[in-house]
């Protein structure tokens, strides 16, 4: 996760680096890194576990890490917890900046905790009397104590029962998918006229038959993802075919051609003008982009639409 130079930078050395998470006490509290994207941005999450001494001193932290915020723009966002507290951190351009940036906002944050009386303990009861242990939760890490370790196991295995009887409905949800991604086709178009082939623009027709699915559907379940990724597969054809037609119509409209017209020949008038590989490319890169930008999004929406969860000690 971070380079062995800037890890000894990092909070005095006291991190260890598992590749996946990089964790370790300092001043008493255990400080775990998550790094997980977020609307395609990869976004650092510290969570630190603290408990407050009261609800009085949980707002005043929030107002301090407000203006924590303002001053610093890797500072990316926080959340407070009773038991933990969650900041989001972007790195900088240039990697060997990070140890000075994370250290810069991370530092003040221990010290006002500290200074505030927080205390280091389980994240789910802040218990601080039993020993915690890390645990992998899905994509994020959290210390927590035996017994919570089962109580959260136990909500999360709850929370799939419910989630795998919730049966969406199919007609609805094949409807809501298609003006889904009819958005999506229409964002294509435009990007192509103006040049570009764009994986977005497929990422965005996913996430908008999944959203129509999931409205219409009432919920988006496994079935509904996988029909939402099926109709954004024609969805995105149609949208080359309609971008090249564009084209080719911009050429023959002085001639009298309708674009009705050339839609219909467009296969004809590829061949003809010996483009028909350069159409493939234009379609194959646009698949190439649209799988790239939207993998992690259609594994988290399966992951979500079956309830499933992963949850294991870790190191
Ligand atoms: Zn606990």
């Amino acid at each position: 996760m971070f380079r062995n130079k800037d890890l000894n930078q990092l909070l005095g050395g006291c991190l260890t680096d598992f590749k996946t998470y990089a964790r370790g006490t300092y001043r008493g509290f255990q400080i775990i890194f998550d790094l997980r994207a977020v609307n395609n941005a990869q976004i650092f999450f510290v969570t630190i576990n603290a408990s407050a001494p009261g609800l009085e001193a949980l707002s005043a932290l929030a107002s301090f890490l407000e203006s924590q915020k303002a001053g610093s723009k890797h500072f990316h966002g926080f959340s407070c917890y009773e038991h933990f507290i969650e900041l989001e951190l972007t790195s900088p351009a240039m990697p060997k900046k990070i140890p000075a940036i994370f250290n810069g906002i991370i530092d003040p944050v221990v010290q006002y905790i500290t200074m505030q009386s927080f205390t280091p303990g389980c994240q789910n009861c802040g218990d601080s009397t039993m020993p915690l242990d890390c645990y992998q939760i899905n994509n994020a890490h959290q210390m927590l104590c035996e017994n919570c370790s089962r109580e959260v196991e136990a909500r999360l295995e709850d929370n799939k029962a419910a989630v795998k009887s919730q049966k969406s409905s199919l007609i609805p949800g094949l409807v809501g998918a298609l003006l889904g991604a009819l958005i999506g086709a229409a964002v294509w178009i435009g990007i192509y006229k103006l040049g570009y082939i764009a994986g977005i623009a497929g990422a965005i027709t996913v996430i908008c038959a999944m959203k129509g699915y999931e409205m219409f559907g009432r919920a988006l379940d496994v079935k509904g993802v996988i029909i939402s990724v099926l109709i954004s597969v024609v969805m995105i054809y149609f949208a080359n075919n309609i971008s090249w037609a564009w084209d080719v119509y911009d050429e023959l409209k002085p001639y009298g051609y309708s674009f009705t017209d050339t839609y219909r020949g467009l296969h004809d008038i590829i061949v003809k003008a010996e483009a028909l590989p350069y159409f493939y490319r234009d379609l194959g890169i646009g698949y190439f982009l649209t799988l790239i930008c939207s993998v992690g999004t259609i594994i988290n929406a399966l992951r979500n639409s079956s309830g499933s969860y992963k949850m294991k000690k870790a190191k």
